[in-house]
């Protein structure tokens, strides 16, 4: 029925969280085995390789870790773990030299050989490290030079399917794969296994991951019982491109840097808009620029195709040609002309801020299992800043690779759950026992179900409708069988699996957002517009347990800083500074 592999340290996802804990893991533990699994062409896949703007990181002359960290709880809307937000703002610089000092990057520098750091929305300090606006090419070129360097065993096109227990539940055992190119079922078994397939909000009408990325790890997480937090807090990007229906370019993202270096947002009539909003003008954050344009679209002030403009050409086009050379190139291939006149842009479903529940050394509550990048919950809260995704996902990526060596090291391997594996085989084969159906019309419901009740603006009606509308999709899509019953490179097989992790997810996602009576960064409630008492903040746990999602609400351990105080000297809240002799 399947068969049998084993390796000591198994990772799932072959991003930045993926490749720093294979880097790491290697250089800690030498004599134990590594595998990374992904569901694409390694180095191909994800969306690390598609960062543009950059990576957040306080190393510049006049910047600070707590300012750094001051920010990311601020834009969170205090919810983050301030844990894991430590941790993040105070390795982030350590993780970035060892980009540049070991793995071979090259970051843009000013004339006197300093780092650039880059203007992003939402950060009392210029502190965004890119290189042009192509950033997460060269992190993922040189990572995959360094990486493949050493003996870590490659499992390419190979799709996790399900975390396999051992047979005494106590801990994990293995993940049971299907290689994509041939149909064959693999159980890998390992001592530990990283969560890193980068979650991804591929379920909204206009998104910006992917296309491999469906959600799949946080849907295999709650088979298993695993705890979600913050599943409500689902980011969208201003400026998604909006070039109509008939090319794939609509929805992907133009940069936050376009917004930073001082791009205006005007309606269909070219008004600028977003000053009635908030002071910062388009450099608000992205929640408050999305919600913006989501009340400007509703008045019906659009662009042909529905959305509204950004213009940069206020600032010269050959500055913008300079800066920003990938996306003008970008939109030229669209037919819009970023440098001189308008792009027609949208917000896009860009970033999940919730994630498996684990601590500041990546591991989850079920033993063996360790969680890394966008797949993990807590670092953000509500609110991801620009520039903090791929510094979540190498950061905690390096430390997942630590930890791990250390758990393998000391803990030996486990007997899979028999029973488990042989259900999770029959459950990934459910589609071929039916008749063909029409699967693109199921992802375009869930399209408009997620778009239209579970986006930008919310209400409990809303939720509700797509709750049923979510029930509904589910009982068909395990209705609707495949045209063709070949398992090997069968697309729309893996279609049909896409769509079962999204709608999973989804309904959690709902779950959560019908839960949360207030309103909080990416999430808001039209009925319930007040962001609630801070000191009192609680974030939402999502659970599966006998088939059924049930959400509890746990408080936030202000463990760093409390709601009023600051660790910035001089600013409201913060403490006297330290005597000096
Ligand atoms: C267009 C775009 C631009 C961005 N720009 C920025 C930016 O400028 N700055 C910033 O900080 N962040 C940015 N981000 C966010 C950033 O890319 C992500 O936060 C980060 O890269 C996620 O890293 P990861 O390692 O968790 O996942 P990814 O890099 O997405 O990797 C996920 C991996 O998991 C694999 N996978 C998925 N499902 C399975 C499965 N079932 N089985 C096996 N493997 C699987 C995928 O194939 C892939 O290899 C951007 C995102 C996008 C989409």
């Amino acid at each position: 029925m399947f068969q049998r592999h084993e390796t000591d340290i198994l990772i799932l996802g072959s991003g930045g969280a993926g490749l720093f804990a294979a880097l790491h893991a290697a250089r800690a533990a030498p004599s134990l085995r590594i595998a990374v699994a992904a569901k694409g062409l390694l180095g191909k896949c994800g969306c690390t390789r598609m960062v543009q703007g950059g990576y957040n990181a306080a190393m510049l002359p006049g910047d600070s870790v707590e300012r750094h960290f001051m920010d990311t709880i601020a834009g969170g809307k205090w919810l983050p773990n301030q844990a894991l937000a430590w941790r993040l703002c105070a390795t982030a610089p350590e993780r970035v030299r060892e980009l540049e000092n070991e793995v071979g990057c090259f970051f843009d520098r000013e004339a006197d050989g300093t780092l650039h750091g880059k203007a992003f929305a939402g950060q009392s300090f210029d502190r965004t490290v890119h290189k042009g606006d192509l950033t997460g090419i060269e992190i993922v070129n040189r990572l995959m030079e360094q990486v493949w360097a050493g003996p870590v065993e490659r499992l390419e096109e190979h799709r996790a399917l399900a975390l396999i227990p051992a047979v005494d539940g106590a801990a994990l055992a293995g993940v049971l794969f299907v290689d994509m190119r041939d149909g064959t079922f693999r159980f890998v078994g390992a001592r530990a296994v990283l969560l890193a397939t980068g979650a991804g909000p591929t379920m909204y009408r206009y998104h910006t991951p992917s296309g491999d990325k469906s959600m799949d790890g946080l849907a295999m997480a709650l088979r298993r019982g695993v705890a979600l937090r913050d599943m409500e807090m689902v980011q969208f990007h201003p400026t998604g491109l909006l070039a109509g229906t008939d090319t794939r370019m609509t929805g992907t993202v133009l940069e936050e840097g376009l917004r930073g270096a001082g791009g205006y947002l005007l309606d269909g009539a070219g008004r600028r808009f977003m000053l009635d909003y908030d002071p910062r003008g388009e450099r608000a954050t992205r929640d408050v620029v999305s919600r913006a344009m989501a009340a400007e679209m509703r008045k019906g002030n659009t662009t042909p195709n529905g959305g509204l403009h950004i213009q940069m050409s206020h600032l010269g086009p050959a500055e913008v040609r300079r800066q920003f050379k990938g996306m003008v190139e970008r939109c030229a291939d669209c037919g819009f002309d970023l440098a001189g006149g308008l792009v027609e842009v949208v917000p896009t479903g860009h970033y999940l801020m919730g994630g498996v529940v684990c601590d500041a050394d990546t591991r989850s509550e079920l033993a063996g299992l360790f969680v890394a990048g966008e797949d993990a919950g807590g670092v953000h809260g509500a609110n991801r800043l620009g520039g903090n995704g791929v510094a979540n996902s190498t950061v905690f990526g390096g430390i997942a690779g630590d930890t791990m060596a250390v758990w393998a090291a000391d803990n030996g391997p486990r007997e899979p759950d028999e029973t488990v594996l042989e259900a999770e085989v029959a459950r990934a084969l459910h589609p071929f026992a039916l008749a063909a159906g029409d699967l693109n019309a199921l992802r375009e419901r869930l399209y408009d179900a997620m778009w239209e009740d579970v986006g930008i603006l919310r209400t409990a009606a809303g939720l509700r409708r797509a709750t049923a509308a979510l029930e509904n999709l589910e009982r068909e899509l395990l209705e609707t069988g495949l045209q063709e019953p070949r398992r090997a490179f069968n697309l729309t097989w893996h279609d049909w699996l896409n769509l079962r992790s999204l709608i999973e997810v989804s309904r959690a996602i709902a779950l959560a957002a019908l839960a949360r009576e207030n309103s909080r960064g990416a999430h808001y409630r039209e009925d319930f517009a007040d962001p609630g008492d801070l000191a009192t903040s609680t974030f939402t746990v999502v659970r599966q347990a006998d088939g059924a999602l049930a959400v509890a609400h746990e408080p936030v351990a202000f463990s760093v800083v409390r709601p009023g105080e600051s660790l910035i000297e001089g600013e409201a809240g913060a403490p006297p500074p330290a005597a000096t002799d």
